[in-house]
């Protein structure tokens, strides 16, 4: 019956069209203090290449008092975590100037629950001119792209990577954030593509 055809045609795409819009995954980009509008940009931008993920810049968040350690200076990454799934509703990304660390930790680039929804990335040590290097502000977004893409990959239920250049490896030093590339690895990928489907 040729006639049902072109209405049958429509349907599909018209599916096919909803589908595709639908699968977006969403996040929120939360800035935790004062954070550079470029760097926040970057990111969202960056985030839709390995997760075809649809960020939202939201406004600027206070950092939780309780989450701070003043004989550390520095802020406690879980009591971040927890603020956030607190206050806000799906998958939240939290970006922020201050430096951060956990138990048996001198620091953290970032943290996130795996397969939870909330991630926390700190930039402090992440800037060149925090290891009184000359500014590169090239550098300094290459890796803040490179840890928000990790940490997002944990939400989205990847732990870490023993590929060599995968964006899931472990940092420990801001010499291997430098090594790692800002892609996931065909078995990452792989791993995203199903626990996204
Ligand atoms: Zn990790
Ligand atoms: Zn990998």
């Amino acid at each position: 019956m040729f006639k049902s055809r072109p209405s049958h045609f429509f349907s599909f795409f018209n599916h096919k069209i909803t589908i595709s819009l639908g699968d977006r995954i969403k996040i929120k980009i939360v800035p935790l203090g004062e954070v550079p509008k470029d760097i926040l940009e970057k990111v969202r931008e960056e985030l839709k290449v390995p997760f075809h993920m649809v960020g939202e810049i939201t406004q600027i968040e206070k950092l939780p008092k309780s989450a701070y350690n003043q004989f550390r200076n520095q802020y406690h990454s879980s009591m971040i975590l927890d603020f956030l799934e607190k206050h806000y509703e799906g998958r939240v990304l939290s970006i922020t100037k201050e430096d951060t660390y956990t138990e048996g930790l001198n620091f953290v680039f970032g943290q996130a629950k795996i397969k939870g929804r909330v991630a926390v990335v700190s930039v402090c040590r992440l800037d060149p001119k925090f290891f009184h290097k000359p500014e590169d502000k090239e550098l300094f977004e290459r890796r803040v792209v490179k840890e928000a893409i990790h940490e997002v990959g944990h939400i989205l239920g990847l732990t870490h990577c023993n590929n060599k250049g995968c964006v899931m490896t472990f940092s420990n030093t801001i010499g291997d954030v430098d090594k790692k590339t800002q892609n996931l690895c065909d078995m990452c990928n792989m791993q995203v593509s199903l626990l996204t489907s």
